[in-house]
């Protein structure tokens, strides 16, 4: 008998069938002998129309407010589970965030889980009932809903998992595993068996969406075992044996020597959420960089990659990214507050750009990756706009609308392709 979460995610929740669903493959588990804390998204669709009738009154909303509404689609999605496990003759048990407690730090709209009680939760499985928990919200130490950032249930999933000590952490979801990359843009993706923590934090920070950067962060830090599975594949369901953990889904491990067959190359993410600003012709002074990212960090706005071109006749241009969601503000601060301090020439923005990052642990023991990459963009005319290397990745900015020509050719050139015809992903 194991302790499992199980966190079903916003399409798998989308409709009162699939959520009937959700709760017939919860009567599985639970029938086999296993306590089951379920931890759900909002119906597929909803966190974004909350969040959008926000943002028809204000702006800027204000961020207690916002949290207080946009948690509330994982309310609706915990009752409708918890009836439809009962009406299988299975007593449940929904909990919001509050009511669990699952304590949070302050910060409104993307805050971090500190701590969990979860000696009400673990009553209730050993009074033979199922858990079912509100994903993406805490509550700080005023009593206030927080909210942990878009994709958060991830998050919830995990904490739980580490504060309960449990078997193993599930996160079901639209397809099937991990793959190589994302299967919605190459049918040559590869589903992975395995992926390393650090390699999964990496592809996650990067922009694959599967799983929320601090999901893998909290399971990496608590050694939570954690696998991606899908929510349509429901022909094991209740079996946690060798055979379900050595086959199904993906599992996330901490063995450097699970990384996958490939040596070099584990996989390939990308981002969407990248705009590009220049700043035109800075006077190449010290301190120039200072004066023009300090303001910029002030309002909260990350930046991500950096380049700061070679001067000539004692002028440079100075490039970087931050998320789209924060180009405006930036833009706004660098010609409202920086430009003429600086005596900048002018300053440019650009958000039709995309980050596309190769990731493999193999990586720190082989050269030559970079060129590779270079050449193989260079074949498919793609202009390489900025470049940022680690030990375990390199990413490189261009053009959106190159995105899945550079993706793919990438994919083949670096030998992650499928072999056995292409992928049939539910739903892709
Ligand atoms: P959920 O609503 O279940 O949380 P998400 O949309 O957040 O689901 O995450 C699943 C999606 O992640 C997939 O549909 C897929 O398009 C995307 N994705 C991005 N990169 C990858 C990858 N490397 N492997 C698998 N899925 C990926
Ligand atoms: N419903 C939230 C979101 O859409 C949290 C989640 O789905 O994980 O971001
Ligand atoms: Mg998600």
């Amino acid at each position: 008998m194991a302790l499992i979460v199980q966190k079903y995610g916003g399409t798998s929740m989308g409709s009162i069938d699939r959520i009937k669903n959700v709760a017939k493959r919860i009567k599985r588990w639970h029938d086999n002998g296993h306590q089951v804390v379920v931890v759900v998204s909002a119906m597929s669709g909803e966190t974004n129309r909350l969040i959008d009738l926000a943002h028809q009154i204000s702006k800027t909303p204000n961020p207690r407010e916002y949290d207080q509404l946009v948690s509330t689609g994982e309310q609706v999605s915990i009752a409708l589970l918890s009836m439809a496990i009962e009406e299988l003759g299975i007593e449940a048990r929904s909990f919001t965030g509050r009511q669990v407690a699952i304590r949070t730090d302050d910060a409104y709209n993307k805050a971090r889980i500190q701590d969990i009680d979860e000696t009400p939760i673990r009553s209730e499985l050993d009074a033979g009932k199922v858990v079912v928990v509100a994903g993406f919200q805490g509550i700080n130490a005023e009593g206030n809903v927080t909210t942990l950032g878009r994709g958060g249930s991830d998050t919830t999933g995990v904490a739980l998992a580490a504060a309960l000590n449990a078997d193993e952490c599930q996160i079901y979801t639209d397809v099937d595993g991990v793959y190589t990359t994302d299967p919605r843009v190459t049918s040559k993706a590869r589903k992975l068996s395995k992926i390393t923590f650090e390699e999964m934090l990496e592809m996650a920070s990067l922009g694959s969406k599967v799983l929320q950067i601090r999901a893998v962060e909290f399971a990496g830090k608590y050694q939570v075992p954690l696998r991606v599975l899908s929510s349509f594949d429901d022909s094991l369901d209740g079996q946690f044996d060798d055979h379900f953990r050595q086959t199904v889904g993906t599992l996330i491990t901490v063995d450097e020597g699970d990384s996958m067959e490939q040596p070099v190359i584990s996989g390939i993410a990308f981002n969407r959420d990248e705009a590009k600003i220049v700043v035109r012709g800075v006077p190449d002074n010290p301190g120039v960089a200072s004066a023009i990212l300090t303001p910029i960090s002030d309002a909260n706005i990350e930046i991500d990659m950096i380049l700061q071109n070679l001067s000539t006749k004692g002028t440079t241009d100075f490039s970087f990214t931050v998320n789209r969601t924060d180009f405006d503000k930036a833009m706004q601060i660098l010609n409202d507050d920086v430009k003429g301090d600086i005596n900048a020439q002018e300053v440019h923005g650009d958000s039709d750009v995309v980050k596309v990052s190769l990731v493999g642990v193999g990586m720190r023991s082989h050269a030559g990756v970079a060129s590779r990459m270079f050449q193989v963009l260079a074949e498919n005319n793609i202009n390489i706009q900025m470049i940022s290397t680690s030990e375990i990745k390199i990413s490189v900015l261009i053009g959106e609308g190159h995105l899945e020509k550079a993706v793919k050719a990438l994919h083949t050139a670096f030998g992650l392709d499928r072999t056995d015809g292409d992928s049939k992903v539910a739903g892709v």
